[in-house]
């Protein structure tokens, strides 16, 4: 499913939401975001557009249009739910669990392997969801450091 700002207002009728103005400000924020965020996130923007939004209409926006398929909710580890819009295509999800960052990717290698899996096991694949967990990787010593390194403990 394809969502453009002009098709909130379509989705919204479609789904026997009324789309008022503070919802249509959240959504509209939603669909500019790129990090996945949670709803407390998702207000301190909103408000900078319209101060008088509460945290609990965007907490009601967020639980009513994603039931309408219109938001996918992610519960990433113990975090709070954080939302995105359907818009995009379809990818994975890399968690930095030491700052919080979400990085989305796409892998055309673990598409297939999925595939290959479910069709080993008799399915075919309905969705998934990839979410794998990471910190950030310790640096490799460069050559140069790792020679001077040598050179200082042979001192
Ligand atoms: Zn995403």
């Amino acid at each position: 499913m394809t969502i453009d700002p002009s098709d909130i207002k379509r989705i919204c009728r479609d789904n026997g939401l009324r789309l008022t103005a503070p919802r249509k400000i959240i959504v509209e924020t939603l669909l500019e975001a790129t990090d996945h965020p949670d709803a407390v996130e998702l207000h301190r923007r909103v408000t900078t557009i319209s101060p008088r939004i509460a945290l609990s209409t965007v907490y009601r926006t967020l639980v009513a249009l994603s039931e309408k398929g219109v938001l996918e909710k992610h519960n990433f580890g113990n975090g709070p739910a954080r939302f995105e819009t359907v818009d995009r295509e379809h990818h994975d999800h890399l968690i930095d669990v030491v700052s919080g960052n979400v990085i989305e990717f796409r892998s055309g290698e673990i598409e297939r392997l999925q595939e290959e899996i479910a069709r080993q096991h008799g399915y075919e694949i309905v969705s998934h969801k990839l979410e794998i967990y990471v910190r950030p990787a310790k640096r490799r010593r460069s050559k140069i450091s790792a020679a001077r390194h040598r050179r200082q403990s042979a001192k």
